[in-house]
């Protein structure tokens, strides 16, 4: 009988590690990451990119770590993500440390640009003292020149070395929650260097073909590499590397999963933020109501469930619809807009309803619909909390003179 379904292989058995609440390897649920690709600096506009790359599927996000303005924005992106936050570090040790003290739930170092042993214990030492997760990001494009040389170029045996000699070195410290990922752009090279890591290592895999390049050659590559070790049961993280729009890779990430039958389709896409030194509810318990009620409605929509008006619509603004609560009211919000107030024992079954609304009307007509002075009312609540809670309700200042200081420290050693 002619088979009628291709069998994936058992999946690998890794060790598992917890970036943040995510937890990666084991058995836990493959999951999607992505990159922004804003100013690390300018933190609205990140966190807004980190919503939307929620919103498309990403489970973890990683932002760039380069300059102390990015170590900075960290400091007030991290408490208000929706996901774990991993920094990209490149060169300079007082980054990875920096990203750290920003509260970060995980660091990708890459091997061939940090290369003193004494920097890589350091971090590795800090990493471990507070419980934060690193990935060892090998890369052929920017592999270490001696091994380049040893192997006669960036061979798959050239970037598992790479890795081995940076676990090496984080062992020597006791350091062991660890992920790996060994990307080239060569698929082929890719898929040789990821099949010798999982024999080499049981350490959590991260999957990806690494300049990929634009749609929709960079969705086949990616998808030929990723799909190709997932289906051999090799792989605990994956990451689209296009040049475009990051939702873009997220989306992708997401959708080859579910393809694979490697997570579930989703219909409706709630989206909480976590809660943090501004939230006006408690998050959990209203993200618990409205998935409740909207589940049961089973509405293809995108919905956010956000702890304060001060930020709330602005950070979800990529969400179809959403709420935040302030000064005991529900603001009800409509891709970034304001378009009702309502008490906020009522703020979950305004949300239902909206929900349905939206399906049968489309966006645009209920935001046409909007009620007359809800923004303004809304601004005025904004406003209120602004003056009571102050700018800074996260005390973030506190953790960047901290930063400051450490770097200030680096820079003289
Ligand atoms: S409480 Fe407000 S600022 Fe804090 S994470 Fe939630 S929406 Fe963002």
């Amino acid at each position: 009988m002619p088979k009628t379904s291709v069998e994936m292989a058992t999946r690998r058995e890794t060790r598992q590690i917890h970036v943040g609440n995510v937890a990666v390897g084991g058995d836990a649920p493959i999951t999607v990451q992505s990159m922004t690709t804003t100013k690390t600096a300018d933190y609205e506009g990140t966190l807004q990119q980190i919503y939307a790359l929620a919103g498309a599927g990403a489970d973890i996000v990683r932002c760039t770590c380069n300059e102390r303005e990015a170590a900075e924005g960290l400091a007030r992106i991290v408490p208000r993500s929706p996901v774990p936050i991993i920094a990209d570090i490149h060169f300079h040790v007082e980054m990875a440390l920096a990203a750290l003290e920003a509260g970060v739930q995980g660091l990708r170092l890459n091997p061939g640009n940090l290369r003193k042993p004494e920097e890589i214990k350091l971090v590795a030492q800090e990493a471990k003292d507070r419980g934060v997760p690193i990935r060892i990001g090998v890369n052929a494009g920017s592999l270490h020149p001696d091994l380049y040389k040893r192997f006669g170029g960036a061979t798959p045996e050239a970037l598992v070395e790479s890795a081995r000699m940076e676990i090496a070195y984080f062992e020597e410290v006791d350091f062991h929650d660890v992920k790996i990922s060994v990307k080239a752009s060569s698929v082929p090279t890719m898929i040789a260097a990821y099949r010798l890591a999982s024999e080499t290592f049981d350490h959590p895999l991260h999957l990806g073909v690494t300049e990929a390049g634009p749609p929709p050659a960079g969705l086949l590559k990616g998808t030929a590499g990723i799909a190709t070790l997932l289906a051999e049961g090799i792989g605990d993280t994956i990451r689209y590397s296009l040049t475009a729009d990051p939702v873009e890779e997220a989306r992708a990430g997401r959708q080859l999963l579910e393809a694979l039958g490697l997570r579930e389709r989703k219909g409706l896409d709630l989206i909480a933020c976590p809660s943090c030194g501004r939230a006006e509810i408690d998050v959990i318990t209203v993200a618990k109501a409205a998935q409740d009620a909207l589940s049961a409605l089973n509405l293809p929509l995108q919905v956010a469930v956000m702890g304060c008006v001060v930020n709330g619509p602005g950070e979800a603004r990529e969400a179809d619809l959403g709420i935040a609560a302030g000064r005991k009211k529900g603001h009800l919000f409509i891709k970034g807009k304001i378009v009702r107030v309502v008490p906020e024992d009522e703020m979950v079954q305004a949300l239902v309803d909206e929900a349905q609304k939206i399906v049968a009307e489309g966006i645009e007509a209920r935001i046409a619909a909007a009620d007359q002075g809800a923004e303004k009312e809304a601004e005025a609540d904004r406003q209120a909390l602004f003056a009571s809670q102050g700018e800074d309700a996260n005390h973030s200042e506190e953790v960047i003179l901290e930063i400051r200081r450490r770097i200030g420290k680096a820079d003289d050693a």
